[in-house]
């Protein structure tokens, strides 16, 4: 019998890896509700508008100092708003905690 994994990537995810290509970010702003947590988590690329409150994409393509902020914003989007394209950095190991 053949498994059938699910994947946590492909096109229908917030996050889609292709490796070698640069960061792409596409926003939906029918889907954002306004919850500022990317302009709070990556301000260089994500802003509010004034207007309405939802997302104002400022960078489609940030440089690779911005990926990490452009990504754990696109994992935190209450509304999966935020599509994320290309060369996205491998998540943070957890720590061990000291204790
Ligand atoms: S985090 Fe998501 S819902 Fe909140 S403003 Fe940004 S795109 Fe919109």
């Amino acid at each position: 019998m053949t498994r059938s994994a699910r994947a946590t990537t492909g096109p229908d995810s917030p996050v889609t890896r292709r490796e070698g290509a640069p960061m792409e970010l596409v926003v939906d702003r029918e889907r954002c509700i306004g919850a500022g947590m990317c302009a709070l988590l990556a301000p260089e690329v994500f802003d509010q508008d004034e207007a309405d409150g939802r997302v104002l994409l400022l960078d489609p393509a940030p440089p690779a100092t911005h990926h990490p902020a452009a990504r754990e914003a696109a994992h935190n989007c209450p509304a999966a708003a935020i599509t994320l394209r290309g060369r996205v950095p491998a998540p943070e190991p957890d720590r061990p905690s000291g204790d």
